[in-house]
């Protein structure tokens, strides 16, 4: 494609998706006042089914428990081939997917607004409600376009990315297969970037959120009589503070690690000596191999620390979402779009990775693909607070910038194959 046709494109595409602006706001504010947590979100997967389906887009449902999955076929596809069996797609051409999380949070919406949530302690505080709004606006244009494209996109609708997470069962659910996905793409809205700007970068961008949870015992006595007792309090503190120093002193400060000690509990009353502590934490890596490296470390950490006091100690990890890398190619590409859209100033490529976790790591251990953050921030309509926050809120007309940026990418990636 010349350089003045994918001008005049980019151009329509943020038209197109301006137009469809009304429409998305109002699909988000519905699904804002109506939030479903993950695993849950029955109302919101049959309302994005109903509207692919109004669409004419091939749907299919219950993918992974409540997860959606919608088809597009350009013009160089067919259905329906000889051996492919009823009911199968078969694409020609390469596909492209598109990947939006539907769940909400167990938070108490604080805002103060007519479309805050009607759901008592449940909230859209991460912005999943506009990542499905502007998936289905993608889904409207990329339909409307269908004859300008060869290949295929698919829809990916996914439940639970908060918890317990839905790109796994997605994916044995056969969710990046028939047509087989070549490369994945999602965004992010991110308030804490000012609308109008998109960042993207190759590499780690979100850290593997793994979870570990220790118990300290001791022996309990007389709070006035330690010398008959093994505190385990004492102990417990002494591990907190053994534990930092992980960080601080055992790896290599130029790889990100943080270890989060989130609970801590036990004891009985003032003048008794603790027999048993708990406590619960998170551990974030951005690198593979520091990430195997930790449990190890912490077994040993703990071991010394608590023999040196006459205490044991019981340590599980688990391990949680895996980094999230984003493939060089498919973030330049992105990047591309995003500066020849936007311009130049407008599009960040260095930014910090966040140590958040996220589930789209997954389709990304399967398949080429990149995420991107979508800038939403604007203190002037209350999107100033970041994502978990009872405040959170966004600015939607990055939702028209998202989906014409979306549309793009998946053009520049059909025709690039
Ligand atoms: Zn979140
Ligand atoms: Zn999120």
């Amino acid at each position: 494609m010349t350089d003045g046709r994918a001008r005049s494109r980019r151009r329509a595409l943020l038209a197109m998706a301006h137009e469809l602006l009304p429409q998305m706001i109002a699909v988000r504010r519905d699904l804002h006042m109506n939030p479903e947590l993950g695993g849950e979100e029955k109302r919101t997967a049959g309302m994005v089914a109903s509207k692919l389906c109004e669409l004419g887009v091939s749907v299919q449902e219950g993918i992974g428990g409540t997860g959606v999955v919608g088809v597009i076929r350009g013009l160089g596809t067919s259905t329906g081939l000889a051996g492919s069996g009823p009911g199968r797609i078969c694409a020609t051409g390469p596909c492209v997917a598109l990947r939006a999380d539907m769940d909400a949070l167990p938070i108490e919406d604080r805002k103060d607004v007519d479309y805050r949530s009607r759901v008592p302690g449940v909230m859209h505080a991460c912005g999943h409600d506009g990542h499905v709004a502007m998936l289905l606006g993608a889904a409207k244009l990329l339909s409307s376009l269908a004859g300008e494209f060869s290949g295929s996109v698919k829809l990916i609708f996914q439940p639970a990315e908060e918890g317990p997470g839905g790109a796994v069962p997605m994916i044995k659910d056969g969710v990046l297969s028939d047509p087989d996905v070549s490369v994945a793409v999602a965004a992010h809205l991110w308030p804490d970037l000012p609308t109008g700007v998109i960042a993207v970068r190759g590499g780690p961008v979100m850290a593997a959120a793994d979870s570990i949870s220790i118990t300290i015992r001791g022996e309990g006595g007389h709070g006035a009589a330690p010398h008959r007792s093994v505190d385990a309090v004492v102990v417990a503190a002494q591990t907190i503070t053994a534990l930092q120093t992980i960080v601080s002193r055992q790896v290599n400060p130029v790889d990100p690690l943080v270890l989060t000690i989130g609970t801590i509990s036990g004891g009985y009353r003032h003048n008794v000596i603790a027999d048993q502590v708990t406590m619960s934490g998170t551990v974030r890596t951005l690198n593979p191999a520091l990430r195997k490296t930790i449990p190890d470390i912490i077994r040993r950490t703990l071991d010394g620390v608590t023999r040196s006091a006459g205490a044991t100690f019981e340590f599980t990890y688990s391990p949680g979402y895996p980094p999230l890398a984003n493939d060089e190619r498919v973030a330049a590409i992105v990047a591309d779009s995003a500066r020849k859209m936007l311009g130049k100033r407008h599009v960040i490529e260095d930014i910090e990775p966040s140590m958040g976790g996220e589930d789209f790591a997954y389709f990304l251990q399967e398949v080429p693909g990149a995420m991107f953050m979508l800038g939403a921030g604007n203190p002037d309509k209350g999107a100033r607070y970041p994502a978990h926050h009872p405040k959170f809120d966004f600015d939607e007309d990055a939702m028209a910038i998202g989906v014409a940026l979306m549309v793009d990418v998946v053009l520049e990636l059909l025709e690039r194959r």
